[in-house]
């Protein structure tokens, strides 16, 4: 199974992301952590994404997408996987597109976690992010067992550089010129599904289950 997760940065893709691929046995794949990745290893990539990523802007269409394929042609991702954070653009929709049909693939789902921007500079500014395992809490909504450190891998927990609030109002106006258009993209390929995001997130999981069958 092959699943796309939409939404507005701070939505709950992560979270429902996770929760898919503990459920259903695939791989999480986040352009957002393999990015981060790379900038905590001091890589060529990870430094020149950096710059955009501090300014809340998108990292160019070249690097992300040559970073996404040569992550899904890993031998683990041959069951499926759960994409969270790409694509942001079309014309990154349209790669992944022709990648796929080379292979007489296809994506199955794309599921728009909604949740009003009002919402969303709140979840953003109490979200703690492991940086070694990917894992995501919220200070108020989803704490750690103990503060600051990771229950998936024990390592500390920290606040994420985009996650400051002036930075977020960008990654907002971001998301609604140039990925909010993928929302008709895939509803006009007829794999698109709406949950509403603002539930607690095991209802918000129990709907998604509903359309994975
Ligand atoms: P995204 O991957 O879309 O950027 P995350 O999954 O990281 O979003 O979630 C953003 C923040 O909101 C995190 O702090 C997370 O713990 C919290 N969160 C996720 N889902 C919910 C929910 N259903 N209710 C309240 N808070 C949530
Ligand atoms: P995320 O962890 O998904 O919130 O992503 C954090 C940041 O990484 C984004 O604000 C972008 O700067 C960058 N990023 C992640 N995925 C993509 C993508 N598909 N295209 C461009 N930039 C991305």
């Amino acid at each position: 199974m092959k699943i796309i997760m939409l939404g507005a940065p701070g939505a709950g893709k992560g979270t429902q992301a996770q929760m898919i691929c503990d459920k259903y046995n695939i791989p999480h794949i986040s352009t957002g952590d393999l990015f981060r990745s790379n900038i905590k290893n001091g890589t060529e990539l990870g430094k020149k994404a950096k710059e955009y990523m501090d300014k809340g802007q998108l990292v160019p269409d070249e690097l992300t997408v040559e970073l996404l394929l040569d992550r899904v042609a890993n031998e683990d991702c041959k069951d499926g996987y759960v994409l969270d954070g790409f694509p942001r653009t079309i014309p990154q929709a349209d790669v992944l597109d022709k990648e796929l049909t080379k292979l007489s693939d296809k994506i199955d789902f794309a599921i728009d976690v909604e949740v009003p921007d009002e919402n969303i500079v709140r979840r953003m500014s109490g979200r703690r992010a492991c940086l070694k395992c990917g894992a995501t809490y919220h200070i108020e909504h989803i704490p750690p067992k103990q503060e600051g450190i990771c229950d998936r891998c024990g390592s500390e927990l920290v606040q994420r550089d985009d996650d400051k609030p002036e930075t977020v109002q960008n990654r907002l106006s971001v998301y609604h010129e140039q990925t909010q258009p993928l929302i008709e993209y895939y509803n006009s390929k007829n794999i698109l599904k709406t949950v509403d995001g603002t539930k607690d997130m095991n209802d918000v999981f129990e709907d998604i289950v509903k359309i994975l069958g």
